[in-house]
């Protein structure tokens, strides 16, 4: 029996190989490999894509973050409130510029930022919980392809009144409330990891902002702080999105729609045929256009369903086995909600993501499916 891999990164090139080469020989020719009209160009589809004004295309999505955050002028010691149920990127990002991450529980249905537990948060930063320090601003996280409770999480910002930096990496082209995600905070943060819902060649990333100043300070962020004069206004990074990356962006941007319809479908497939067994499946709330950048199951006894499936031929994959707050580097200083994170630390050893990406074919959608049924017999 061929084995059913967790992802195939080759396919889209396989599929659009004449194209792709066209694009990257023009590139080549051009002589121009850095910050020319190719991202100038992804930028202006790309904010208009994700409904903002403005895209800054740097080199990877955890860069994304940080400048951001320090275009907001989030310091040294200020506090960030995010999840600890999130890639380590999350993490790491506000930790690179000194600031601290304060880590709210997730809701165990949605897996994405529980509301009451910021809340709470907030309230006990008041109380100086955390020390003096305050909270500067929030990063909720679209995990797995679905946004976060926006609405909720943008009032809790706004009585608070700090900033909101959407992480979106796992959710490009999701929706909100028919608005897309990166258009509801000050900023939405993208990666263009190989992986991701728009993946690259290689590494890339973009913050999307529709505002004029925060834009200004991310460009200028991004190559030295320098200005138009090539003079540093600000002490600034080198985060840069290559040419070849835009370009493709640019193309398979077009094919973004298409492809999370294809995921959708698979999704589909899954929620169908899985329905009737005994696990829990993903969770779509209200007004949420799910992208299904992973599909994530829910069961007990998580470790013998993945080796059932690798015998099965069928390879599964943990999105995350470990969350961020007790991860060797994070560990020991992790501030936490007053509730602590029940939820964050009881689904991480029940979760198991499924493959899922648009080559894999319906027949073998449907033989992961037969697959985790006979887990039960
Ligand atoms: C992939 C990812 C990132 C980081 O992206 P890189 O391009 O690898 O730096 C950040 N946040 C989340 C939720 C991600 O999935």
């Amino acid at each position: 029996m061929s084995k059913i891999p967790f992802n195939n990164l080759e396919s889209f090139y396989r599929e659009h190989q004449n194209e792709i080469s066209k694009i990257i020989h023009k590139v080549l020719k051009s002589g121009l490999y850095i910050l020319g009209d190719h991202v100038q160009k992804f930028e202006n589809v790309f904010a208009a894509y994700c409904g903002a004004k403005y895209a800054i295309g740097v080199a990877n999505g955890t860069d994304a973050i940080e400048l951001s955050l320090r275009a907001l002028k989030i310091n040294y010691g200020d506090l960030v409130a995010t999840v600890s149920h999130t890639a380590v990127a999350t993490a790491a990002a506000i930790e690179r510029i000194g600031a601290v991450p304060v880590y709210v529980d997730i809701n165990p249905a949605t897996y994405t930022m529980c509301p009451k537990s910021l809340k709470e948060t907030f309230e006990a930063a008041e109380r100086r919980r955390y020390g003096a320090c305050r909270i500067q601003a929030i990063i909720p996280v679209h995990l797995y392809g679905q946004s976060a409770k926006m609405t909720e999480i943008c009032s809790i910002a706004k009585r608070y009144d700090v900033s909101v930096v959407e992480d979106c990496s796992q959710a490009h082209g999701s929706t909100f409330d028919d608005k897309k995600v990166g258009s509801m905070g000050i900023a939405g943060t993208f990666s263009f990891y190989p992986t991701k819902n728009l993946g690259a060649f290689g590494d890339g990333g973009a913050v999307v902002t529709s505002d004029p100043l925060l834009y200004k300070q991310i460009k200028r962020l991004r190559q030295y702080g320098w200005s138009d004069r090539r003079e540093s206004e600000m002490i600034g990074v080198n985060s840069r999105l290559d040419e070849i990356q835009a370009a493709f962006l640019s193309y398979r941007l077009r094919y973004l729609n298409s492809e999370n319809h294809r995921r959708r479908q698979i999704a589909k497939i899954y929620y169908q045929n899985l329905a009737s067994l005994p696990l829990e499946l993903p969770t779509i709330t209200k007004n949420n256009f799910h992208v299904y950048h992973l599909f994530v199951v829910r069961i007990k006894e998580r470790d013998e369903l993945i080796e059932h499936l690798r015998r099965n031929c069928v390879a599964a994959a943990i999105h995350y086995k470990l969350p961020v707050h007790k991860q060797n580097a994070y560990f020991a200083r992790a501030l936490k909600a007053p509730n602590g994170l029940p939820n964050t630390e009881q689904i991480c050893d029940e979760i198991v993501s499924l493959p899922m990406y648009p080559s894999l074919s319906d027949a073998n959608a449907l033989r992961v499916c037969e697959a985790i049924s006979s887990f039960f017999k």
